[in-house]
């Protein structure tokens, strides 16, 4: 029901806690934060209240500078911690966060099966980073300037719902990926490092320059900048703006 994103050259699951923390008011059942670290997703999950999660996460070093968070609200799938986000795929090497419903994701589920593709939870969300994993395959890395940023621009194009998502791999460790299609997302814009989350509480401690993404719009963070698309994969020109907050 939360998601936040981290990129930049702060320990990144601090922040991402601390956004999490601000969404803990749209409600949640479970929570998880995913990171990129020495060529790994490291991918740590708790059922109930965000106080588990931060002493699961305590007990391990957190050197990190990109990741992504969230909280659940359970739509597809006990309110277990099997089936909280993040989700991988089989490899291990894509990791994704949704708020919302993917509604075929039924029959992707069993494409994906056919094709040797292993799932683990009982939710919608997991066909995802499957479905980036499967496009990643395929994409010449000399086809593409990100060829990350084009996997995920085909599996979206491949989604029925509403939902918003944030995507990140170990093969790709400089890149954060979000997108929007009915469910909010906003980018963070500071000094070498950017943000997103559902809601602008969960960035406003970090910086007021602040993009709402459109539906059916794709977002590439990287430490050097935020580069926007649409679905069928044209850059768009944006501009943050500034928030007027009153503390
Ligand atoms: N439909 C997804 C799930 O059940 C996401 C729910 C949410 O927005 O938190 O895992």
């Amino acid at each position: 029901c939360g998601i936040v994103g981290y990129i930049g050259t702060q320990a990144a699951t601090d922040i991402l806690l601390a956004g999490l923390e601000k969404l803990e008011y749209r409600g949640y059942d479970s929570a998880g934060i995913a990171t990129v670290w020495e060529g790994e997703v490291n991918c740590v999950r708790a059922k109930g209240k965000l106080h588990n999660l931060r002493s699961k996460l305590e007990q391990i070093e957190a050197p990190a500078q990109i990741g992504i968070g969230h909280t659940r609200w359970a739509t597809h799938g006990k309110p277990e911690e099997y089936n909280a986000h993040p989700h991988l795929d089989t490899a291990k090497r894509v990791a994704v966060v949704q708020n919302g419903i993917i509604e075929n994701y039924r029959d992707l589920r069993e494409e994906l099966k056919a094709k040797g593709h292993q799932f683990v939870s009982e939710t919608d969300t997991e066909v995802i980073p499957h479905l980036i994993a499967e496009f990643l395959k395929n994409i010449s890395p000399s086809s593409s300037s990100s060829p990350f940023l084009e996997a995920v621009r085909q599996a979206v194009n491949h989604l029925h719902g509403a939902f918003a998502i944030a995507v990140i791999s170990a093969d790709y460790p400089d890149e954060l990926i979000v997108v929007r299609q009915q469910a909010p997302l906003v980018i963070g814009f500071g000094q070498g490092e950017f943000f997103c989350a559902s809601d602008t509480p969960a960035i406003v401690a970090y910086t007021r320059a602040v993009l709402p993404l459109e539906n059916g719009e794709i977002a590439r963070l990287t430490p050097l900048g935020v580069e926007i698309y649409n679905f069928a994969g044209d850059r768009l020109k944006k501009q943050p703006r500034l928030l007027n907050f009153n503390p």
